[in-house]
């Protein structure tokens, strides 16, 4: 693989292990030019919010693993409780058996989306595939109940719901992940997210023509995260439900981003006072320890499957779905957040991320600074070399992975106020000199 800048010869790339020389050919990055991508760093160990590299060099890690990492990493309780559940049955297939921890975390999910009548939940392996279930079960929802020709789905620009076909069908098709498999996906209404008067009546006027032939409307509820971390305000999903109900729609909530705390609430349907038809989750739902995650409906869906029809069943089953060991990591993220004050410490993140990333807004090229709970975001009018500003920050001690035109921090709740002051300092050292 090529591609080395001078920054990184100094991280000790001679000196790499075995296994990295051996397997890195072999390998495929994601969304990864191989050819002029950097170099992956070597990796060899985790610990809270540390990434100890091969060469003995140590990152702290501003974005937990895409924010899954939310107690940081190794945290001792997911790991005795993953060590247990190895020991005792690591998994066993879903399809005609059920299992303690999968049982125990879905009704630990139910209970902590109460009062919200969110109650039914499906258990997969993917974030992508969480979502192709949501949209699944909101369209047989309209065939079970007898009502044709609503098959399509209303989603919005700046969102991202996955890179599987479906999920991709209701992400921003203008982003830069997906605009190559344009031909190949369902066609679906993706539109402006209503944020004020204005665009509300932009967006009914969409519906009033075409609700007969939706389903649902789709939304990351509070931040579209890997679209660009762009924030909206509760009102925005007031009127989404409103128009939801008029036109007697389904409203999903995609929370895989938002979901556990990451916004300061810990689901961000909760903050909004905004209650959904159905919800996915993964991400942090392991506490970043194995993949997992959820979708939630309402009685009111569950409701048009439940048949004497077998053709009104759900057909969908993952393999691996609600896997025990995953089941278990997840329960005792729970409770984590059950016996630690994991909110309180998203407020005071919040508090010092608004000091330390404010300052970046007098940097030319910055178009923005914001801040929700413990996401940070310094938004420029383009970044043109993002490969070279990852190796600097990577040469600063940190692990901080632009994308886009903005560089962001989603760390973990459990981060140090000192570690979090020297992401803040990289990144205004790193964007001051950047030009
Ligand atoms: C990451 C993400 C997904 C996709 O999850 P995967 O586990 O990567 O398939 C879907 N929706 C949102 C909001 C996400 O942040």
């Amino acid at each position: 693989m090529t591609g080395n800048t001078s920054e990184n010869k100094g991280m000790g790339q001679d000196a790499q292990p075995a296994w990295y020389a051996g397997g890195l050919d072999h390998v495929w990055l994601p969304y990864a030019q191989m050819k002029t991508a950097s170099p992956p760093l070597a990796v060899t160990a985790t610990c809270g919010c540390r990434i100890i590299l091969a060469d003995g060099h140590e990152l702290i890690d501003g974005i937990a693993s895409w924010w899954t990492a939310c107690h940081g990493y190794n945290h001792p309780h997911i790991r005795a409780a993953v060590e247990r559940q190895l020991a005792q049955m690591p998994h066993v297939m879903f399809g005609g058996m059920a299992h303690e921890p999968g049982l125990m975390l879905a009704r630990r999910l139910t209970a902590l989306l109460a009062p919200a009548d969110l109650d039914r939940v499906f258990f997969s392996d993917s974030g992508s595939v969480a979502v192709e279930v949501a949209l699944k079960m909101a369209v047989q929802y309209w065939r079970n109940r007898g009502i044709p020709g609503r098959g399509r789905i209303v989603s919005f620009k700046g969102g991202y719901h996955g890179d599987t076909t479906g999920a991709m069908a209701v992400s921003d098709p203008e982003g830069n992940f997906h605009t190559v498999f344009r031909g190949l996906l369902p066609r679906q209404l993706v539109v402006d997210l209503p944020t004020d008067d204005a665009s509300a009546a932009a967006f009914e006027a969409i519906l009033a023509e075409r609700a007969d032939e939706v389903a649902a409307i789709i939304v990351e509820p509070s931040v579209q995260g890997a679209g660009g971390m762009r924030f909206h305000e509760a009102l925005t999903l007031r009127i989404l439900r409103a128009v939801a109900d008029r036109y007697e729609l389904l409203l999903i909530f995609d929370e895989i981003f938002t979901g556990f705390g990451r916004t300061g609430a810990m689901f961000a349907l909760q903050d909004a006072g905004v209650v959904p038809d159905i919800v996915t989750l993964s991400k942090a739902l392991t506490g970043g320890t194995l993949p997992l995650a959820a979708t939630i409906a309402s009685r009111k869906v569950f409701e048009a499957f439940w048949s004497d029809d077998p053709a009104k069943a759900l057909m969908h089953g993952p393999t691996f779905m609600a896997n025990a060991l995953a089941c278990a990591a997840a329960n005792a993220s729970l409770d984590l957040f059950e016996r630690e004050p994991r909110l309180d410490q998203v407020a005071k993140i919040a508090a010092a991320l608004r000091q330390g990333l404010e300052p970046c807004r007098a940097i030319p090229g910055v178009k923005d600074v914001r801040i929700k709970g413990a996401i940070g975001v310094v938004e420029f009018d383009r970044i043109e070399n993002l490969n070279a500003l990852r190796q600097r920050f990577i040469a600063q001690g940190v692990f901080i992975r632009p994308f886009g035109s903005i560089v962001y921090l989603t760390p973990a709740f459990t981060i140090a106020e000192d570690e979090l002051a020297t992401l803040t300092g990289a990144i205004r050292r790193v964007l001051s000199q950047r030009a």
